[in-house]
């Protein structure tokens, strides 16, 4: 996501507590650690980045719960350099670069933008091109050219530096696979907040694609995405939170953090009747076969 209007929504009340920390390290696969801490400025307006100290101590309580691997993801340019810079400084965060849909939609991927997308998809720590795709639903029709011509473009940056791709997929699904058929998808291919029902979870599935959840999983009225999830090979499956947003069950509609995926991931162990320790080492390995290993600023 990439509006500060919606973040506010989506940061009423007070931060919930941390829960208790999983048995063993898990990710997040997926966070905005620039929107969880503030006002950061948009590609073009004014704005103040979180600084180091709050970013540190947020990677620090999601540790403390058993999530010592984030990929930070930036959704224009200036979150992009944000996240990159980050990632370098921080072994416990890779980047993802991208321009996101709806700011595709709105004629912000300009060969500029995209240029720049490109040189920051060469740096070591940047893993993942993301989040990309459609957005059929915050874009209306007359963005949706700009939209696959962007999503297009990424695809292809992705697989010129044989990085992953993040897929941003909203009242999109058929959509998306089109494009990623037509394409080409790279070898590492994730739909995050994965919203789709089991028919489409099957097919992301076949064509070896990477289904990560968020907080929606644990939704009352989500038995769609429990459904998906529970079809899904386990080393297929990742976890996410898209903070600040689609904050687990029980604390939905408050801001949510890096620190409550294992509420997330509880919630698959459920679904898909693994042990939780075993699923939390199958997440990782899944992490690092994706983005490649944390621990290094290299890819291999
Ligand atoms: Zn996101
Ligand atoms: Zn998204």
């Amino acid at each position: 996501m990439s509006r500060s209007a919606s973040a506010r929504a989506n940061r009423r009340g007070e931060p919930p507590p941390s829960p208790e920390p999983l048995p063993a390290p898990a990710v997040d696969s997926h966070t905005h650690l620039d929107i969880v801490l503030g006002e950061r400025p948009a590609d073009g307006e004014h704005g103040e980045w979180a600084s180091e100290d709050a970013v540190d101590a947020e990677i620090a309580a999601a540790e403390a719960a058993g999530i010592p691997r984030l990929v930070q993801v930036g959704v224009d340019v200036a979150s992009s350099r944000w996240s990159a810079e980050l990632a370098a400084r921080h072994p416990n965060v890779l980047a993802a670069v991208a321009l996101h849909p709806n700011e595709a939609g709105d004629g912000r991927a300009t060969d500029d933008a995209l240029a720049e997308i490109d040189r920051l998809a060469a740096l070591p720590r940047v893993r993942a091109v993301g989040e990309t795709g459609l957005d059929r639903y915050r874009t209306g029709p007359e963005g949706w050219d700009a939209q696959e011509a962007a999503f297009r473009a990424h695809i292809r940056i992705a697989k010129e530096h044989g990085i992953a791709l993040v897929i941003h997929d909203r009242d999109a699904h058929e959509e998306i696979l089109r494009v990623l058929d037509d394409e080409g998808a790279p070898e590492h291919t994730v739909f995050h907040c994965f919203s789709g029902d089991a028919a489409f979870a099957k097919a992301c599935v076949e064509r070896g694609h990477v289904l990560s959840f968020a907080g929606t999983l644990t939704f009352g009225n989500a038995g769609y995405l429990r459904e998906a999830a529970a079809l899904t090979p386990v080393d297929q499956l990742l976890v996410e939170t898209d903070a600040p947003f689609l904050t687990p069950v029980p604390f939905r509609g408050r801001p949510n953090a890096s620190r409550l995926v294992p509420h997330t991931v509880r919630g698959l162990v459920e679904v898909t009747g693994t042990d939780l320790e075993e699923l939390c080492d199958q997440l990782t390995r899944t992490a690092e076969r994706v983005f490649g290993p944390w621990g290094s600023g290299t890819r291999a």
